[in-house]
């Protein structure tokens, strides 16, 4: 019996220095796939919008989440500028804090490694979805390099040879042109302007999807793309990593567009719903909901003192009050699924209780190279 306490006793202490070296860190070994959703311009308020009109919570919101910081180079040289898509993309792709405006480069203008370019070396497929234009400046800090995000040519140009599986954005005059089409063939993408079509590209190497995808008045939805391009990268059984963009979240706060920007919201949390409803049942997918930046300054509860109404369908009224048509700089939230990982955690976080967007790129690296 006495030898028996003694075996349990260090079988105790064995596991419990394991715990004890393994520190904060979780161990996530089982993620394959990486899925990040950004809705561009997506704030607290706007979520709670989105739901307002919903009438219940979206999908995501029972998740892990934490406060994120947007601050750009630009931002904490100049404060209180807001980041731009651009560098905000940037910090969240690579890592980097950068000047608005850059596009995968960092404050002295050399080209920064993306999480593309991370899951690539590992042998995953990797793949972009935006409502945007392919050029528009998140999708670019993903796969394209500039110091100028207006640069279609720049960034066509680097995007087209980023080695990225998977291209789709709404469709846009520069990706259109002739020469554009012959590029796009010649780095050997299939190439697609037509929904009903995209089961043909399904099975070749590289797809480039350009569709009419902008807006609320789109015919292709962002859930239905969603579940074709997870069909196209699914088939790498080494993984893959994909980022979804609902850009159109910040396009309507921009013009303090209530209705629109709620109707992008449910779209982004439809397509939410749609990972989700693959992901749940497969213990190797790791999904993270964000945010670049807030647009508009929405607040929602405002009570009677709120200068916005909109009518629901079910003909609730609903108060609100815009405070800018440009980019604030409010704290984003991150929502995460299917991974473990302590905000706590992440150097930032201490004493300022929320990580920075930086931080989202290293917890995604984490995840692709399987630490
Ligand atoms: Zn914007």
């Amino acid at each position: 019996m006495k030898k028996f306490f003694a075996f349990a006793l260090s079988l105790l202490m064995v596991i419990s220095s394991a715990f004890a070296f393994s520190g904060c860190s979780f161990s996530n070994k089982h993620v394959k796939n990486v899925i990040l959703i950004i809705g561009d311009g997506m704030g607290y308020e706007h979520i709670l919008g989105g739901e307002k009109c919903k009438g219940s919570a979206f999908v995501f919101r029972s998740w892990n989440t934490v406060n994120v910081n947007t601050d750009s180079v630009t931002s904490i040289k100049n404060p209180p500028t807001p980041t731009d898509s651009a560098a905000a993309a940037t910090a969240l792709a690579t890592g980097t804090l950068t000047y608005n405006g850059y596009v995968g480069k960092d404050d002295d203008a050399y080209d920064l490694k993306t999480i593309m370019d991370y899951a690539i070396e590992q042998g995953k497929s990797t793949g972009i979805v935006t409502t945007d234009s392919l050029l528009g400046a998140t999708p670019s800090g993903f796969s394209a390099h500039s110091i100028t995000r207006s640069n279609e040519g720049l960034l066509f140009d680097t995007q087209v040879v980023s080695g990225i599986n998977l291209l789709c954005g709404a469709t846009a005059d520069y990706c259109t042109k002739d020469e554009s089409r012959e590029q796009i063939l010649t780095n050997g993408y299939a190439y697609c302007d037509d929904f009903a079509q995209i089961d043909n590209t399904l099975d070749k190497e590289k797809a480039y999807w350009q569709l009419d995808m902008a807006g609320i008045s789109a015919t292709v939805k962002l859930p239905s793309v969603t579940t074709k391009a997870i069909d196209f990268l699914s088939r790498d059984s080494d993984g893959f990593v994909l980022m979804i963009e609902q850009a159109h979240v910040d396009k309507y706060a921009h013009s303090n567009n209530f209705n629109g920007m709620q109707l992008s919201a449910r779209d982004l949390d439809n397509t939410v719903e749609t990972v989700l409803s693959w992901a749940k049942n497969r213990n190797d997918t790791a999904i993270l909901v964000t945010a670049d930046h807030e647009t508009g300054g929405l607040l929602m509860n405002t009570g009677n003192s709120g200068s916005g109404l909109h009518v629901t369908d079910d003909n609730k009224i609903i108060r609100f009050r815009w405070s800018t048509t440009g980019h604030t700089n409010r704290d984003v939230s991150l929502f995460t699924y299917g991974f473990r990982f302590n905000p706590a955690s992440q150097p930032y976080y201490k004493s300022r209780n929320r990580i920075k967007n930086t931080d989202i790129f290293g917890i995604m690296k984490d995840l692709v190279l399987g630490n």
